[in-house]
């Protein structure tokens, strides 16, 4: 490590009526897992299994609002 800069961005979001978390790494890549700690591994885990796009056309599918 050099210094470089930390200003990496995770987002995770709760997909409404499932018990799946929707998580979109800084690099882009996209996951979807019902398991929390999995998803952080994944996060960090980067680059590793980190494909931007995988998911890719996904969005939109938004139900309706409890
Ligand atoms: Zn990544």
């Amino acid at each position: 490590m050099t210094g470089g800069p930390t200003a990496e961005v995770y987002r995770i979001d709760w997909l409404p009526g499932t018990d799946l978390l929707h998580g979109i790494c800084h690099c882009g890549a996209e996951k979807v897992t019902e398991d929390p700690v999995g998803m952080w591994d994944w996060m960090l885990a980067h680059p590793q299994g980190h494909v931007p796009g995988t998911l890719h056309g996904q969005e939109g599918r938004h139900g309706p609002h409890a």
